[in-house]
């Protein structure tokens, strides 16, 4: 069965706009915000989370720790 995930948690806190997560998932789970937040970065957006395959290449690129993917239980989120 297809893994897929439940929901992928972006720490608003942690995260840095560097972008990093949009360019390497293959599967263009991610866009950038189209407003900066209150520190003036474009923060990431999950865009598309039914095409997440639960690959953890963004959570293992992410340079700050911000994502955690989590991968549903019965294979449907
Ligand atoms: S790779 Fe990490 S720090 Fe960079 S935009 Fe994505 S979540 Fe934020
Ligand atoms: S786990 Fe893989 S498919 Fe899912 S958002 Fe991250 S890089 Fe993309």
């Amino acid at each position: 069965m297809a893994r897929t995930a439940s929901e992928i948690v972006i720490d608003q806190h942690l995260c840095k706009g560097c972008h990093i997560c949009i360019a390497v998932c293959p599967h263009k789970v991610f866009v950038k915000a189209d407003k900066v937040d209150n520190r003036g970065f474009y923060l990431p957006v999950v865009e598309d989370l039914e095409a997440c395959k639960v690959c953890h290449l963004c959570e293992m690129e992410c340079p700050d720790f911000a994502i955690k993917v989590i991968e549903a239980e019965d294979g449907h989120s």
